[in-house]
């Protein structure tokens, strides 16, 4: 019994490490700006919303000032 709440332990403890893990690359891929290509595609609606990667760039759009400007720029054209 003791050794089975272990292996349950152990198995909770790596799905945890697993979600943070997955929280901190999700974290630098938003911090990231995306390429001018991608962002375009996002901007000028080519890449369809409520995918991953334009979701990805929406969200890079709300802490980027830089990519903010950038996607006037591509709108404005
Ligand atoms: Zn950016």
């Amino acid at each position: 019994m003791t050794s089975l709440s272990n292996i349950l332990f152990q198995f909770f403890l790596l799905i945890c490490l697993y979600g943070i893990v997955k929280i901190i690359i999700e974290i630098i891929n938003q911090r990231k700006c995306p390429e001018d290509e991608e962002l375009k595609d996002v901007v000028l609606g080519i890449t369809k919303k409520n995918t991953a990667s334009a979701d990805k760039v929406i969200r890079h759009l709300g802490i980027c000032e830089k990519c903010q400007e950038r996607a006037r720029e591509i709108g404005s054209e």
